[in-house]
């Protein structure tokens, strides 16, 4: 069975629709899929009932950013990790609110990341984005806004050729810390409703990941043991930015305590690589 329990829609950074997900999976031949959104379940409700006319079986999935902190390394200084959270009820009041709360504060930073951009391209002496610009902005988004769309736009405006000239000029330098959730908060929110926490992508060199504080996957599998073990009930072993070695460490590290292993592309459609990334079928013995 191919399996893809890490997709991304238009509900967050996604270029697809979920209508376009789902087919794009069914003629790609997926049997189990997840789309899980940064901090948003806006479009599940939609991919359950869609997977199902399609004959797919669908796991409901969230993929929560939280703030994760260690003494031993950068001084204590926090760094942002991924969080999945799957199989939960889509109803659940308490994860509602928490994600429609966070979708508001995020709007209210989108702001201020556009102020800070305008004072940096008025001492260019670039044209300054207006309020206009920032609807167009939030038109573009289909859950929750963020840094990605701002880049996107400042693409579109040619005020930069692409997005990550948009970060390295923009984005990194007029950045507003974001929404802290604590991986406390962020399993109980999703154990709550029923569902299951999955450490995303732990070493994944792009970050996010725990590759920000040791590239050591030993070390990394030991700061899980000390400080993160309680919050969670799986591990993705399988991801396209995982090489071999990364992938059995923590396919072993997982059968050691007893976690749910789970893998899946982190598509966003740029391009479509849904279904490319080779998990187990095993793993869908977990979920099915
Ligand atoms: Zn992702």
């Amino acid at each position: 069975m191919i399996i893809d329990l890490h997709v991304h829609s238009r509900c967050s950074d996604g270029d697809f629709t979920v209508k376009e997900i789902i087919r794009e999976a069914k003629a790609r031949g997926i049997g189990l899929l997840s789309i899980t959104d940064h901090d948003s379940i806006s479009c599940q409700g939609e991919a359950v009932a869609l997977a199902e006319k399609s004959g797919i079986h669908y796991v409901t999935g969230v993929e929560l950013k939280i703030i994760f902190s260690h003494p031993e390394y950068r001084c204590g200084r926090p760094v942002s990790l991924d969080l999945l959270g799957y199989r939960f009820d889509v109803e659940d009041e308490k994860l509602r609110g928490r994600l429609l709360e966070i979708k508001r504060y995020r709007e209210e930073r989108a702001a201020k990341i556009l102020e800070k951009i305008n004072r940096e391209l008025e001492k260019e002496g670039i044209e300054k984005l207006t309020k206009e610009d920032f609807e167009e902005i939030r038109a573009s988004v289909g859950g929750v806004i963020g840094r990605p769309h701002i880049a996107d736009h400042l693409v579109r405006k040619g005020i930069v050729k692409n997005r990550q000239e948009a970060f390295d000029r923009y984005l990194v330098k007029c950045n507003v810390p974001n929404y802290p959730i604590y991986p406390e908060e962020a399993s109980k929110l999703i154990r709550n409703a029923g569902g299951i926490t999955v450490l995303a992508h732990p070493n994944d060199p792009r970050g996010i990941s725990l590759a920000e504080l040791t590239k050591s996957l030993r070390e990394q599998t030991r700061i899980i043991e000390e400080s993160f073990l309680e919050y969670i009930d799986g591990v993705e072993c399988w991801h396209p930015r995982h090489d071999a070695r990364t992938t059995s460490h923590y396919v072993r590290f997982a059968r050691r305590h007893g976690l749910i292993m789970t893998g899946g592309s982190d598509c966003h459609q740029k391009p479509v690589i849904m279904g490319t990334v080779k998990v187990p079928s095993y793993v869908a013995e977990q979920f099915i």
